[in-house]
């Protein structure tokens, strides 16, 4: 198997580690860990290779922790191993639901994860696995978002879809705003202009530099991220 070979449509789901935590998010929430399995699944079955990026800001954040006096590096460390947990809960949720899973982590914990590496990963998703990459980028000072992008463009996806509370991506928050408008697609161009919230610039200009799609949906919307996976008129896409 050659690392460009791709048979099928290939996306990376950004999770947020808040969205995890449900209404108090903090920690893990059974639900939704397994209705997020069962949606994983549903995409799978509909001929889509799922890699997924998990963030961990259910259970640590380097940025609260520096906010408490830890140094920042040792809480972004802490952070990222959070990410890890996390990938741990879902691996599992996965697994029992009856899904081949692979979890990767950008830190080799040799005894629980796998060390993550583009080339195995691609292939993991080329036999129908679902791959979580667990750990962000590995470094300190950045978040799950780069990893997320840096991800989809190591693993080949054509696209990354980034959950939020709203639609997408709006002219102004809509929670504040009434007049607040849905964008439907925008260049990347147009996002920087209108200096539009999408994800951290170290995450967004990695995308762009690299054209990598990202569509913005509605994660607590009923059926938009299995629409948004298939290909879907979901959200607001970025290319
Ligand atoms: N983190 C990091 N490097 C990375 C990704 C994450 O240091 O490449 C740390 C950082 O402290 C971050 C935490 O891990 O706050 C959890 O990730 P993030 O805040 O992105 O999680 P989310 O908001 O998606 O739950």
């Amino acid at each position: 198997m050659t690392s460009s070979l791709k048979s099928q449509r290939r996306i990376l789901i950004k999770l947020s580690g808040e969205a995890l935590g449900g209404a108090t998010q903090f920690g893990i929430e059974p639900e939704i860990l397994s209705a997020m399995a069962r949606n994983i699944i549903d995409i799978k079955n509909r001929n889509v290779q799922v890699a997924l990026v998990i963030g961990g800001g259910n259970i640590f954040r380097g940025a609260a922790l520096q906010k408490a006096g830890m140094d920042r590096t040792v809480g972004d460390h802490m952070g990222m191993l959070a990410t890890v947990i996390n990938g741990l809960a879902m691996r599992d949720e996965l697994i029992r639901q009856g899904s081949e899973c692979v979890l990767m982590s950008a830190q080799g914990i040799d005894s629980i994860t796998t060390q993550y590496q583009a080339q195995a990963g691609r292939e993991i998703l080329e036999r129908g696995a679902v791959l979580i990459c667990a750990g962000g980028t590995g470094s300190p000072f950045f978040t799950t978002d780069t990893a997320a992008v840096l991800r989809a463009v190591e693993l080949h996806c054509d696209e990354v879809l980034k959950g939020t509370k709203v639609d997408g991506v709006y002219s102004a928050d809509p929670f504040k705003d009434p007049n607040a408008t849905l964008y439907k697609a925008l260049t990347y161009k147009e996002v920087l202009q209108k200096e539009l919230e999408v994800m951290d610039l170290t995450a967004f200009a990695l995308a762009r530099d690299h054209g990598m799609n990202i569509r913005v949906f509605n994660m607590t919307k009923e059926g938009a991220l299995l629409n948004a996976a298939a290909g879907g008129d979901e959200g607001t896409l970025i290319s």
